[in-house]
Formats: C-alpha cells, sequence, structure tokens
C-alpha cells in the first residue's frame, strides 16, 4: 500500500538545503507535495519590492526542486480554507512548515494546526529561520534579554549550533494536478505600468545559488575589512548583501554561521549582525505589534508633525540633505539602502522632520527587498529611541557630518544624486555652504535643479529635543 502524501508548506523558507520541514517530510517516506500559497502576513499586504523579490524567488526554487523530481504547486487563497481541503482532496497525512514569529502568523499558523489536529492529520512545525529559536535564550530571571550584547554573549556560550542540513539529492514529489494550481507568472507579481524594479536586476540574483555566491564572494575577502568597511556608504562589497536572502529564507542563517567560520578566521563581527537579526525576532516573538506600537509606552506620549509634504520629499530623495537623498533614491532604485544611510535616512525622518517612525516602517516595508518584520519593526524602534537597547532619542544624527564621515569623497552622494555629480568634495554634503561660484561651476542651483533643505539642522534639532522632554513631563 503507497503510503498518504506530506504536505510540505514553503512560506519564507524558499530553498532546498538545510530545510529541517523538508527533510522530515522526505525522511517519512511519503511523496511529498511541495506547495505555495499567495498569502503572506495575514493582516498586512507585501511590499511592492518584496514581490518583485519573491516571484524570482518562487521561480528559483520551482527549478531547484525540478531538478529533485518534485513539482512546486501554487495556489491563492486563504490558507486556513486552503490547506484542508488539499488534505482531503490528496488524501495527505500529514503537514509540515517552518515556524514563523511575527504575531499573524503565530495565530494562523495556530488555527491550521489545530483545525488540522481535529481531523487527525499529522502537523509538524519545524525551526530553520534562525539560529536559535526566540524563546531558547534566556536571562538568569527566566525572561527574554532586552539588550543586545548580553544576549549575543549568551547564545555565544550556549554553543552547539548543529550543522546544517544537506540539499535532497531528490525527493519523491507528489506531481499530480491540484485543483486551483497556478504558474507563477500569473501572480502578477512583476510590476508592469510603471515597471519601477528595472534597477533591480543588475545588483540582484534572487533564489538560493544567487545567494551561495554572494556569500562565497563574500567569504572570498571582504569578510576581513568588514569591520573598518561595513559603514562606508559607498563600497557595495563592504558588506555581504545577504538581507533580502535571508528575509526570504533563500539560505539559512545555519549555513551562514559555518560557512563564514569555516572559510575566515575574521568573522566576529560579522556574525554578530546576524545576531542582531536574531535578537529582533527575540523582541518581535515576545512583543507582536513591534511594528506598530512602541516598546517603550512613554513614547505614545510624542507630538508628531507628520507632515506629508515632507514625508514625500523624504520618500523621494528630495530633502536637501545629499546623504539623506542619496540613501533614500538607492532603495528605490535598487529595492536596498547601505545600513549606515538607513540609521541617519531613518532618523532624519523621525527627528528632524518629527515624522512619527511608523510612517518610516511603511515606507521602508513598501521598498526595501529585503523588507522584514522583525528587523524593519526592530530597527525603525532603535533609531527612534523607542525600542528595547535603543539609541536614545537626544543622539540625533547629523545628516552631513554623517555624510562627510562615511562617505568622504562623496562617491556616493555623486552615484545616487547625479545633479551634485560635479560638486566639490568640500561642499558636497553641504550645498548651501558653497560659495555662487562653485555651484554655478558645478551647474546646481539650489532650489532650481537640487532642492535646498527642506529644514534647517540646528533648529530642527532643538525643535526635536524640545518636543522629547515634553513628552517627558
Ligand atoms: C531603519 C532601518 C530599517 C531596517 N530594515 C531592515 C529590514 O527590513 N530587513 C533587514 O534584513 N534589515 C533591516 N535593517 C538592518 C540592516 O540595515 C540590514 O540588514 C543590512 O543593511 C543588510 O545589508 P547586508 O546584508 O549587506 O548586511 P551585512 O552587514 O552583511 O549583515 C549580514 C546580515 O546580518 C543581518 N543584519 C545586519 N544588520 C542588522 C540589523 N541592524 N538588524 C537586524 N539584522 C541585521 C542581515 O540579515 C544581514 O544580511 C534595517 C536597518 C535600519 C536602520
Amino acid at each position: 500500500m503507497t503510503q498518504s502524501p506530506a504536505i510540505l508548506w514553503f512560506r519564507r523558507d524558499l530553498r532546498v538545503a538545510d530545510h529541517p520541514a523538508l527533510t522530515a517530510a522526505i525522511d517519512s517516506g511519503a511523496p511529498v507535495l511541495c506547495l505555495y500559497i499567495d498569502h503572506e502576513f495575514a493582516g498586512r499586504p507585501r511590499g511592492g519590492a518584496s514581490e518583485w523579490w519573491l516571484h524570482h524567488s518562487l521561480k528559483s526554487l520551482e527549478s531547484d526542486l525540478e531538478k529533485c523530481g518534485a513539482k512546486l504547486h501554487i495556489l491563492r487563497g486563504n490558507p486556513e480554507v486552503l490547506i484542508p481541503s488539499i488534505v482531503q482532496d490528496i488524501k495527505a497525512g500529514a503537514v509540515h512548515w517552518s515556524r514563523r514569529y511575527d504575531g499573524d502568523s503565530i495565530e494562523l499558523d495556530k488555527a491550521i494546526k489545530s483545525t488540522l489536529k481535529d481531523d487527525g492529520i499529522d502537523v509538524h512545525s519545524h525551526p530553520g529561520s534562525l539560529l536559535r529559536e526566540p524563546w531558547e535564550i534566556k536571562t538568569g530571571s527566566d525572561t527574554y534579554y532586552k539588550v543586545f550584547t548580553p544576549y549575543w554573549k549568551a547564545c555565544l556560550k550556549a554553543g552547539g549550533i548543529e550543522d546544517a542540513l544537506p540539499a535532497p539529492k531528490s525527493i519523491d514529489g507528489w506531481n499530480g494536478n491540484l485543483k486551483g494550481s497556478l504558474p507563477i507568472d500569473d501572480l502578477g507579481l512583476l510590476p508592469t505600468d510603471p515597471d519601477w524594479a528595472g534597477g533591480f536586476d543588475g545588483p540582484w540574483t534572487p533564489g538560493s545559488a544567487g545567494a551561495h555566491e554572494r556569500l562565497a564572494s563574500f567569504l572570498d575577502g571582504h569578510v576581513q575589512h568588514y569591520d573598518e568597511q561595513r559603514n562606508v556608504a559607498a563600497n557595495e562589497d563592504g558588506t555581504s548583501g545577504l538581507s533580502p536572502h535571508l528575509a526570504f529564507g533563500e539560505i539559512s542563517p545555519r549555513e551562514v554561521w559555518h560557512e563564514t567560520r569555516n572559510n575566515s578566521e575574521v568573522y566576529d563581527v560579522y556574525l554578530s549582525e546576524i545576531g542582531w537579526r536574531e535578537f529582533s525576532y527575540v523582541l518581535l516573538y515576545h512583543n507582536p505589534k513591534l511594528g506598530s506600537e512602541n516598546f517603550k509606552p512613554a513614547f505614545d506620549n510624542f507630538k508628531w508633525d507628520n507632515n506629508k509634504t515632507k514625508l514625500r520629499a523624504w520618500q523621494r530623495g528630495q530633502t536637501g540633505y545629499p546623504f539623506v537623498d542619496a540613501g533614500m533614491r538607492q532603495l528605490w532604485a535598487t529595492g536596498w539602502m547601505h545600513n549606515r544611510v538607513r540609521m541617519v535616512a531613518a532618523s532624519f525622518l523621525i527627528k528632524h522632520l518629527l515624522i512619527d517612525w511608523r510612517r518610516g516602517e511603511e515606507w521602508f516595508w513598501d521598498t526595501l527587498v529585503d523588507a522584514d518584520p522583525a528587523s524593519n519593526a526592530a530597527s525603525w524602534q532603535w533609531v527612534a529611541g523607542s525600542g528595547a537597547d535603543a539609541s536614545p532619542y537626544f543622539r540625533i544624527f547629523n545628516p552631513f557630518t554623517q555624510g562627510e564621515k562615511f562617505d568622504p569623497e562623496g562617491e556616493y552622494v555623486k552615484r545616487w544624486v547625479p545633479e551634485l555629480a560635479k560638486m566639490p568634495k568640500k561642499y558636497i554634503h553641504r550645498p548651501w555652504d558653497a560659495p555662487t561660484d562653485v555651484l554655478v561651476r558645478a551647474g546646481v542651483k539650489l532650489g532650481g535643479n537640487y532642492p535646498k533643505p527642506i529644514v534647517e539642522h540646528k533648529a530642527a534639532r532643538e525643535e526635536a529635543l524640545g518636543r522629547y522632554k515634553a513628552s517627558r513631563e
């Protein structure tokens, strides 16, 4: 008698290697139906840039599965309805998935698990998206860590990251026709009118092969200089660029951990960044509203301006502060922004423009290819000062001295703000200080082809500090 099929439900784990859920389904000896359902993040629509990535990532997964002998079945709809119905149609005996940790997904998974269990189906949720489950590492008083450094020290002390699982050589795929199954192209994930993702193809190769190539090239030298180079905005190789691959689960953090340690002697600082990703998930798991509510409720009293014209100027890279504008334009053009510039651009929105961090989080959610429910929320709250282990509110990044420090030659600004390409480096981060003849020679007309600063730095800083003080009274 043939065994009842097992369903492997892919979500943000779009890979075949080091995939505990897939391995368990294969090891059960059952034919495996590989399934993707177009319904991510119940309650929050996916961002446009994530959809572009998802399209290509699904194509890559489809091809990787095909090589192993399994078809990727794609459905669209509510998983709470679809999964029990597929189980019935194909007489499946088990369902496997990798855990997710945001509040909406946890609720959805619990509901599906309960329905399936009531129907006598085996349901298994597996780890795989993190080095450690977010409930694993606890303080001496049995709570979760709210400060990164002791958290990461405790993780390192706990040791024992298991080896990554190999990719399966073959899969006994359930390859029949599934009712309602769609080709990836029919999901309509790519932008058409207008196609704003034209600039994404150059920097990115979504999928596991692209992820491993990127990691290999980073480990082939750049990791050695990560500590000095990771803040240099213009250096595209200064960081690994793995964030979208990790966000979509095309490579596992465990693979990154072991490949890095096996191929380099200098890895502590780099792996501690993977630690920030883990820590963000700890915060999200224990605070399901991390993306929408201040972690520190004292910030609920903060009086925001939320000026729509200023928000739009920030989104379009038209604030008149070149380092911020370069970052916002890099984001729009490529779906990614350098981490240092993310911090400065986010701080500028919150503290210079007095716009609620949640408006910034939403824009990043829509425009980042690496948009991630934990890292985005935790990082925005970190910059705002409202988060756990956050940068204090009164530490306000100066948008032009940050540029001078982390883009000293002005290369980054010249790349993304071509209007300023001929500005001498002395003035590139503060064109408003340039004498008229310098502006004329550089072809820059402030308030013409490049904006004047939309707020004055010193006055904006004073205002922000005043608002902060008032919110505490
Ligand atoms: C306002 C703001 C919003 C952000 N939103 C996101 C987001 O939605 N998704 C996202 O993945 N990262 C986010 N980050 C964190 C960080 O900017 C990116 O992870 C990093 O720039 C990705 O580039 P990389 O892969 O080259 O990083 P590397 O420097 O090579 O780091 C390796 C990996 O570590 C993780 N990592 C690095 N820094 C952080 C961090 N501060 N917090 C959490 N994980 C980190 C990422 O997975 C990254 O791929 C945000 C940061 C800020 C300041």
